[in-house]
């Protein structure tokens, strides 16, 4: 999508800025695992959240006739049963949990998803649906034997809205595109594991990348724009001793080198030491946007000196107070001393002690279903559970997600 969007507009411009230099020294080591991710059944209710275990609930399992009548609705290529691609479709992008479904449907318009929801109701069959599999919670992908109802054939809604917002920037004199902040530990990640190369030279507390879209084909007027922002980087330089560095991007190929090293941060981190165990991440929304640097700043104190921990890492979306936490650490060392409840208890707890939100973008899946009370009173969560119940009255839509199951009742 990032590509695409890059070539429709061609005029944008990335800037890279270090700010306040400060050492760091962290040691890391790439380990990667072939081994099949953990079934999220077994993972299933989160770690620290009441220890009880899930059990299926009572849905219909597919059948033979189920199967004769999806193919009819959407015809028999598009039923997939290979397991390699159910294997696919069961696992989710960071590869630390795995579903048990064993069946993946790929409608191609919106009468054909109607089709197939009103047989999965008529039967009661759960349903997974799924994009394009690139979640964070593991809302995308089956806790148990649910059915994928893949929309991966469904792309020209994606289209449309590429049109839709492609004349949205034609017509809005909007120039800032982007603004993205890591910390030194995600650069340091980002080099170290995925060999990518920092433009800018020594070491830096901060960076941000600002991007900026011209409004017109000549991007004269994103160039005057630019230049004044890079008027104010010079003075705040001046201001602050020299702690200040940037290097701007001056065709698509240095443009796209820049980018890479903030869209790949979360692939770095969890490089550190493989997805299963050895890492735990949090996207969480906070309205004092100090607040990104003070909820990474109190974890690293809390854990950071642990044997097992590599590297506490925060990265994320400044316009929005958007967090990416990411805490890696050695998978049995972490086992040993229990690290993964701690860290959770420790910043949702923060969290909740400063009015921030479990979840920006990512959404809450199963993996932050039992934590929903952080951030939403009894009376929202209950008014949630009753929208749901109505809408779906057997709820065989993505079960277990979201909502901890004891707010709902079937
Ligand atoms: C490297 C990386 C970087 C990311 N960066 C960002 C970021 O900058 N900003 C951001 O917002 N997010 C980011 N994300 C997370 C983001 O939430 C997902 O990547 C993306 O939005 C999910 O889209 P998807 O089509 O892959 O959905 P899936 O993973 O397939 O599904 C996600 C959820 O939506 C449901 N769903 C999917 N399609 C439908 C449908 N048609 N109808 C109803 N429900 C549906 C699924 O059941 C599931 O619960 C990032 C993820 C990765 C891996």
């Amino acid at each position: 999508l990032s590509q695409t969007l890059r070539s429709i507009a061609p005029n944008r411009r990335g800037v890279l800025v270090a700010a306040a230099a400060v050492k760091l020294s962290t040691s890391s080591t790439l380990r990667l695992s072939s081994n099949l991710p953990p079934l999220a059944s077994s993972l299933y209710p989160p770690i620290s959240a009441d220890g009880r275990s899930l059990s299926r609930s009572s849905y219909s399992r597919i059948e033979p006739a189920d199967l004769l009548v999806f193919a009819d609705i959407i015809g028999q290529n598009h039923v997939i049963t290979d397991p390699f691609e159910v294997l696919a479709a069961n696992t989710d992008w960071p590869r630390d949990c795995r579903g048990q479904g064993g069946h993946v449907l790929r409608p191609g318009c919106a009468e054909e998803v109607s089709a197939i929801l009103r047989h999965c109701q008529k039967r009661r069959i759960a349903v997974v649906p799924q994009g394009g599999n690139t979640g964070l919670a593991g809302g995308g992908v089956p806790v148990f034997d649910e059915l994928v109802l893949s929309l991966s054939r469904m792309n020209r809604v994606l289209e449309s809205v590429l049109h839709l917002f492609s004349a949205a920037r034609s017509t809005l004199a909007e120039t800032l595109s982007a603004f993205e902040v890591m910390d030194a530990a995600t650069m340091s990640a980002v080099s170290d594991n995925l060999k990518l190369n920092c433009p800018l030279s020594g070491s830096s507390e901060f960076y941000a990348l600002v991007e900026t879209a011209s409004c017109d084909a000549s991007g004269s007027n994103d160039a005057g724009k630019l230049d004044k922002f890079l008027e104010c980087l010079v003075s705040l330089n001046h201001e602050s001793a020299g702690s200040i560095d940037a290097v701007i991007s001056n065709d698509s190929r240095q443009f796209g080198a820049i980018w890479a090293l903030r869209e790949r941060a979360f692939e770095a981190l969890v490089a550190d030491c493989g997805p299963a165990g050895g890492y735990m991440q949090f996207d969480a929304a906070v309205s004092d946007r100090l607040d990104m640097q003070r909820l990474v700043l109190a974890t690293r104190a809390e854990f950071g000196q642990l044997d097992c921990v590599i590297r506490v890492a925060g990265f994320g979306h400044l316009g929005d107070g958007n967090l990416h936490l990411v805490v890696t650490a050695d998978p049995a060392g972490a086992a040993a001393c229990g690290l993964w409840p701690r860290v959770e208890a420790f910043v949702y707890g923060w969290l909740a002690r400063r009015r921030g939100s479990i979840s920006a973008e990512h959404g809450l899946g199963w993996k932050r279903s039992a934590y929903l009370g952080h951030c939403k009173s009894p009376t929202a969560v209950s008014v949630m559970a009753g929208i749901k119940r109505l809408l779906d009255p057997q709820g065989i839509l993505n079960p277990y997600k979201v909502l901890p199951p004891s707010a709902l009742s079937y």
